[in-house]
């Protein structure tokens, strides 16, 4: 007889909720959430699935009323606590579109608590669209199974930016020029990594952020990499010596 086959692993749909979950509460799915569990996932009465507010963990959930533009959820039981987030903030420099969607889902997905677009002089995005970037942030914390969702701030200039650090917060500098290897530069407490747009920050830009007392300029390695690619890095190397990947 043929072996069952193990994969794909089937999995219950995870869905981010605006309304506060707990024991027996009742969810009201817009319309664009139910056409989603209705008609892309097919879900019917009695199917369950995962929730998660962004503060409460994740909870079972079952489909207690299904039409085709509506569906009523009951919450059955908790499947998960609420997950502690390491206090790590990313500061960035938006880069273009595609690319910058790109570095905000897979930062949340490193875990990120907070992200900080920051306008310096040689960046060539003039707007980014924060309900996508929300929108992105979302869909990252239901695939990679968060529960809570990582913050979006509007875009700042650098100087305000520089301004409003916490002196409390380690900023983690990403300058290629040189700094101490991100092998060995972490300490746990409270972090800010701060990376910046395709040309790099301007000589300016690089004193005004060494200037701070709470700033640590590190290295990411002898090769230059892409603005997208260094935040990432730089992430993931905290997560792993200063993080929750211990
Ligand atoms: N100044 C450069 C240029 O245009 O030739 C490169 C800028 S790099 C593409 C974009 C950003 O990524 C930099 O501002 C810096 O924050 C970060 N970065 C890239 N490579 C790095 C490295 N090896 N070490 C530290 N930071 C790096």
């Amino acid at each position: 007889m043929p072996a069952t086959p193990a994969w794909p692993p089937k999995s219950l749909p995870r869905l981010y909720v605006a309304t506060p979950l707990g024991n027996g509460a009742r969810v009201e799915l817009d319309a664009a959430q139910a056409n989603y569990l209705g008609n892309v996932m097919r879900l019917k009465q009695g199917d369950q699935l995962l929730l998660f507010d962004g503060m409460s963990g994740e909870w079972l959930a079952e489909a207690a009323e299904a039409a085709r533009k509506r569906m009523t959820l009951s919450v059955i039981q908790p499947t998960k606590p609420q997950e502690g987030v390491p206090d790590l903030w990313l500061a960035f420099a938006p880069v273009k579109k595609g690319r910058v969607d790109w570095l905000v889902e897979k930062a949340v997905e490193l875990g990120v608590a907070r992200l900080l677009p920051v306008v310096t002089q040689r960046t060539i995005v003039d707007k980014l669209k924060l309900d996508r970037m929300r929108a992105h942030i979302i869909e990252a914390a239901e695939q990679c199974g968060r529960t809570a969702l990582a913050d979006i701030d509007e875009p700042v200039r650098l100087d305000a930016f520089l301004r409003s650090v916490d002196s409390a917060r380690t900023l983690y500098f990403a300058d290629e020029s040189g700094g101490e290897p991100a092998s060995s530069a972490f300490k746990p407490g409270p972090a800010l990594i701060l990376t910046g747009p395709e040309g790099g920050f301007t000589p300016d830009e690089a004193t005004a952020i060494r200037a701070l007392p709470n700033a640590r300029p590190i290295s990411l390695g002898p090769r230059i990499l892409r603005a997208e690619t260094a935040a990432l890095a730089a992430v993931a190397a905290w997560m792993a010596s200063a993080g929750d990947w211990a």
